[in-house]
């Protein structure tokens, strides 16, 4: 699905001497690496504070720790994304609240939300899921009008540009209170381990969410409230610092390879391609088709018979999902995900597509899907 090989190959020099130059200082813990990345991230997103962490999960955790969320306080999620989202929010003890999706941008809809709001409902977790943003204006101003937190789960679109009403730009994961996102290898910005980042305009809740990531410690072995060990480790942030210099031109290239795939299959009846939400730039972490009467496993055997690997993202909505299934949701609540998750597929979408691999896989897919 990506080939980070070929991508390493082009930037070779700059990582091999990043990770060398840490090694040599033995600063493998928060070393100078993880303060030039912090800044360079801040600087590229246009926000106050980025907090380095182990990885996106942990991002969520210890942000919705660091908002003070207690047992029992509803959190208003998407029933179609991959599990972390509310796998933190079920191991703080807090109480999951799923909502459907739009049908064209897959993410959380607008609608359903208001409708899932109740007095115990504490924050609202946007996922920005395949590379684009959910509709931010609009639920800011759901969560201001109840007094909730807003959580961004923009592990998939980091880079994304959501465009307000007036026309004016924010970085997807800098809009609500605070933003989360993953540096997984394969997400668009990503390094080669695990790595996270928590962002925030608001510098109380920075201080805390500095302190919550370090073992709840102050003052050096003064443990002020109960923390966590999440550390973006020195090699990492090396590596990233070197890819973030071509974040945009990442996406740029993933863009190139999405239109193609448009082009070719638009106007099949068996495809929809994957929407363009208006106020969102879309980075395409995936490419995701919707098929219509398409047998999804016979196609991923076919492309792999072709050496074309494909995934399904995801199988299984959240609340069907074995171990959060909870007497509140039974099969059918959440229609648009459950279709989705019958019918959608991703093909491979990476930085490093040329026109020929491109033209394999809509050739293949093609043959399959018109026979
Ligand atoms: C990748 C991802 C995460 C978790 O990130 P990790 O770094 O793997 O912990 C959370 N949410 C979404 C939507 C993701 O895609």
């Amino acid at each position: 699905m990506v080939d980070l090989h070929s991508q390493y190959l082009h930037i070779k020099p700059g990582i091999d001497k990043g990770i060398q130059d840490v090694i040599d200082s033995c600063a493998f813990i928060n070393g100078p690496a993880v303060k030039n990345f912090q800044e360079g991230l801040e600087k590229y997103l246009g926000i106050k504070h980025v907090i380095p962490c182990a990885n996106g999960t942990d991002a969520l955790q210890v942000s919705m720790m660091a908002l003070g969320l207690q047992p029992g306080d509803e959190v208003i999620t998407t029933s179609f994304t991959f599990i972390a989202t509310a796998e933190v929010i079920a191991l703080l003890k807090l109480t999951p609240v799923l909502v459907d999706v739009d049908p064209g941008t897959f993410n959380i809809d607008l609608k359903s939300i208001e409708k899932a709001i109740t007095p115990e409902t504490k924050a609202i977790v946007p996922v920005h899921l395949f590379g684009q943003c959910a509709p931010m204006e609009e639920i800011m101003a759901l969560a201001k009008k109840h007094n909730l937190f807003v959580i961004e789960d923009n592990c998939q679109a980091i880079g994304s540009d959501y465009i307000f009403n007036d026309g004016s730009r924010k970085k997807g994961g800098t809009i609500g209170h605070v933003g989360c996102t993953s540096f997984f290898p394969s997400k668009n910005l990503g390094c080669y381990g695990d790595g996270g980042a928590i962002f925030t305009n608001d510098d109380e809740l920075a201080k805390q969410l500095r302190v919550i990531v370090n073992h709840g410690m102050v003052v050096r072995y003064y443990h002020d409230v109960i923390g966590v060990n999440s550390r973006l480790d020195s090699i990492q942030a090396a590596i990233l610092n070197v890819k973030l210099a071509h974040l945009d031109e990442y996406a740029a290239k993933r863009r190139a390879a999405a239109d193609f795939y448009d082009k070719a299959f638009a106007n099949n009846p068996r495809l929809t391609t994957p929407a363009r939400y208006a106020k969102s730039t879309h980075v395409f972490h995936q490419y995701t088709l919707v098929t219509r009467d398409v047998d999804r496993k016979s196609l991923i055997n076919h492309l792999a018979v072709k050496e074309i690997p494909a995934m399904i993202y995801y199988p299984v909505p959240l609340h069907l999902q074995k171990a959060y299934l909870d007497p509140r949701y039974k099969p059918g609540d959440f229609p648009v995900t459950e279709a989705l998750s019958k019918s959608v597929i991703s093909l491979p979408m990476h930085t490093e597509l040329d026109d020929e691999q491109l033209n394999h896989i809509v050739t293949s897919v093609l043959e399959f899907v018109n026979r």
